[in-house]
């Protein structure tokens, strides 16, 4: 393992461009269940990988009853915002503020590669904490937004 640490670093150091391409794995040390691994969220309950398409259906064809059903449910994942970065992100970040990272690129939508520290970082699958308007792509940040307010008003789906 040792060796294997010290040719991992030597690797990094010599490198012209860096990259770390991060999963579900990365955020497990923090609470946040995987998806296929022994306890992840798809072995535990395969009926909810079902639902996880039926759902993204469910976001195009009627987006008001899809954010209705999202914010009476509890989230997969449990609270994110409960959920802190573990010494994996924080590491992560250290190489990109000292110029051997270039940039973080996950599968994770826990935004916790940015609250380590992380400036360069492609959310692939995008970012529990941010809406994007699905006709020009402008991102936003979600606590720009009462959901539940905007519920109330019957002014679902957000008004980006
Ligand atoms: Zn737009």
């Amino acid at each position: 393992m040792e060796e294997l640490i010290k040719r991992a670093a030597s690797d990094l150091v010599e490198s012209k461009y860096a990259i770390a391409l991060t999963g579900a794995g990365m955020s497990t040390e923090s609470g946040i269940p995987d998806f296929r691994g022994p306890k992840g969220l798809w072995t535990m309950h395969p009926e909810a990988e079902r639902r996880a398409y039926q759902t993204y259906e469910k976001f195009q064809t009627n987006p008001k009853e899809y954010w209705e059903e999202r914010l009476s449910s509890p989230s997969l994942f449990g609270n994110l915002g409960k959920v802190t970065p573990n010494p994996g992100h924080y590491a992560l970040a250290e190489l990109e503020k000292m110029g051997i990272l270039k940039c973080v690129i996950t599968q994770n939508v826990d935004n916790l590669h940015e609250r380590a520290g992380s400036k360069s970082v492609l959310d692939y699958h995008g970012n529990a904490f941010k809406l994007r308007c699905v006709s020009c792509n402008a991102r936003y940040d979600l606590e720009e937004y009462d959901l539940q307010k905007l519920r109330d008003e019957g002014r679902l789906p957000p008004p980006l």
